[in-house]
């Protein structure tokens, strides 16, 4: 199935949300990573197009950016939408809540922790590196939060399978996670099987 992106709204406040009127509540999936992750790589490779990601629009980058994704050209703005893509603000390498400190309180918490839609929150980790604080704090705060969440480790065509493998036993371990899912936006690698998780949600 083709999903066609259709941007709705960067918000930087939580009455900025898309309400049931653009988004007919269709489940949402949230992006988070650190800045450089492959974040916008990686939603380009599952949109198929790099007009999509449009977060480097001035205005855009600091805010949670909105898609609707539609079935066929995406030209009927008035359907339901399949799924919605939240793109969220990159986050650096000091706690998360340092490194985002004036958005975590005001827009970035209120929408992991209370937005209803919220249907999976992909979270980001680069698998050429070793693990990094921000990314367990945030990976934490899913698992205390209770939230659905997915660890995605990003550009796994960079290193040997060897090396891949090594990364992601310590990504497993410091994170304290059971999975995670390498992709390459580069070679289309584990792209699929995201696909297959993303659709599971608007069943
Ligand atoms: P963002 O800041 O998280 O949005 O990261 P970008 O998508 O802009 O990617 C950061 C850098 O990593 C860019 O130079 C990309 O070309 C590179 N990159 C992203 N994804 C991949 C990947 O899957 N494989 C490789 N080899 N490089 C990647």
């Amino acid at each position: 199935m083709r999903l066609s992106p259709v941007f709705l709204l960067s918000a930087t406040n939580p009455s900025h949300f898309p309400t049931e009127a653009k988004t007919h509540n269709a489940p949402e999936v949230a992006f988070l990573g650190r800045s450089n992750v492959g974040k916008s790589s990686l939603i380009n490779a599952l949109l198929g197009s790099k007009e999509a990601h449009t977060s480097s629009t001035p205005g855009r980058t600091r805010a949670i950016n909105f898609f609707a994704l539609h079935e066929g050209s995406g030209n009927n703005k008035k359907a339901r939408p399949t799924l919605i893509f939240a793109d969220l603000p990159g986050y650096g390498y000091a706690k998360i809540s340092k490194s985002i400190s004036s958005e975590w309180p005001t827009f970035i918490e209120p929408y992991l922790a209370e937005r209803d839609q919220l249907a999976l929150a992909v979270c980001l980790v680069d698998t050429n590196i070793p693990p990094q604080p921000s990314d367990t704090q945030l990976i934490h705060y899913f698992q205390q939060m209770q939230r659905p969440y997915l660890v995605v480790g990003t550009k796994a065509d960079r290193v040997s399978k060897n090396v891949l493998n090594k990364n992601m036993a310590a990504l497993r371990k410091v994170h304290e996670i059971d999975d995670i899912l390498p992709v390459s936006a580069k070679t289309n690698d584990g792209i699929p099987q995201l696909w297959q998780r993303l659709h599971a949600l608007a069943e």
